[in-house]
């Protein structure tokens, strides 16, 4: 155990510790197998509040309670899980995918933003799982950056935002899918998507057939903020220090756009690029692969790493090649989507 501004810094072998704290109403972040959580008993408002007050999180946004047991769903929702609830958690969990449901007797509303839904995820991580076994309880856990900030992929990343504002963080290591888990809200008549992560829109489709999808999830626009299904996607998300410009269309063309872009202005620029086109950047630009344009879980993975690298390296702005938004690209454009404040360009 190290300590850093007053917080501790587990490995994952002192899990036990971090379930201590977690059961004494404390705040502990952990990895899952998207990004780090923060987390707290998601029964315990007190506690919960400490969440809101660490992230400066406007405490309309609801959080996700992670569970490690299927029979835990059932004292948290009201009524019984539906058939294609049933369905879906077979498919898919322990993994990114959040289910929105009707809100069981006694979950706080601080816990839900005030909704009268709950949204659960089992996430498919041996740290996570263990953790939240061994405290015995549900875990209310957001993303574990501050505010707007690029959710974490690295124990470095919560160090940097959360370091002497939450009990402890268990280190274990990089996350692996890196971008949110889905959430797909099973408390109306259809199916509706609210925001695409790991587990895509074709995969749901595959099993449970009908999914709508929240506009907000492909929209290139502000969405208008009183109309959130899912309030947590009305915010500024993901956003660099620096300005951050999306360039959308057919490859070549999006390429040739940010060599445009790069010559029109003055100061210190940098790139996100596909591997396959990192050296079609003119010298004295600060070019990053966000991995192969045919390896879409390789760039999911590093996005939030390379728009925090981005900060440390004081560019005045960054360009960013969109992909398609297919498959996993539905998720990773949502998100570029957001962290650029929809500055997008589109050719
Ligand atoms: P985070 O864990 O930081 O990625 O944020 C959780 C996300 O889940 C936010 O976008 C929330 O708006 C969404 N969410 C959590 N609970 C609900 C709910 N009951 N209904 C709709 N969306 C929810
Ligand atoms: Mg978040």
């Amino acid at each position: 155990m190290k300590e850093i501004k007053g917080t501790k810094v587990f490995d994952a072998g002192e899990v036990e510790e971090g379930a201590k704290i977690l059961q004494k109403g404390g705040l502990v972040s952990f990895p899952t197998e998207t990004v780090y959580g923060l987390g707290a008993n998601a029964l315990d408002q007190r506690a919960v509040k400490g969440i809101f007050k660490a992230k400066g999180r406007p405490n309309d946004n609801p959080l996700i309670v992670h569970i490690n047991d299927k029979e835990d769903i059932k004292p948290l929702i009201k009524g019984d899980l539906p058939s294609i609830g049933e369905r879906l958690i077979d498919e898919f969990w322990p993994g990114p995918l959040t289910l929105v449901l009707p809100k069981g007797e006694g979950i706080p509303d601080v816990t839900t933003g005030g909704l009268d839904t709950i949204a659960l995820r089992m996430p498919d991580h041996s740290i996570a799982l263990d953790l939240i076994a061994k405290s015995g309880l549900p875990i209310a856990a957001p993303s574990a950056n501050l505010s707007g900030r690029p959710s974490p992929t690295l124990c470095s990343h919560v160090v940097e935002d959360l370091s002497g504002r939450v009990d402890a963080i268990i280190d274990g290591g990089e996350t692996g899918f890196g971008l949110e888990s889905t959430v797909l809200d099973l408390s109306r008549e259809v199916p509706i998507l609210l925001r695409p992560g790991g587990i895509t829109y074709e995969e749901l489709r595959a099993v449970i057939g009908e999914v709508e999808v929240d506009p907000v999830v492909i929209g290139k626009q502000e969405k208008d903020s009183n109309k959130a299904l899912s309030p947590g996607m009305k915010y500024r998300h993901y956003a660099p220090k620096a300005q951050a410009i999306l360039v959308e269309g057919e490859k070549d063309k999006v390429i040739d756009k940010i060599i445009e872009l790069l010559g029109d202005k003055e100061g210190k620029f940098g790139v996100m690029a596909s591997q396959q086109s990192v050296k079609n950047y003119p010298d004295g630009v600060v070019v990053k692969s966000m991995g192969s344009r045919y390896n879409l879980s390789e760039v999911g993975s590093n996005i939030f790493k390379i728009l925090r690298e981005f900060d440390q390296l004081d560019v005045d702005k960054i360009f960013i090649e969109g992909i398609s938004d297919q498959g996993l690209g539905l998720a990773i454009m949502n998100r570029l989507r957001k962290a650029t404040g929809y500055k997008i360009i589109e050719v």
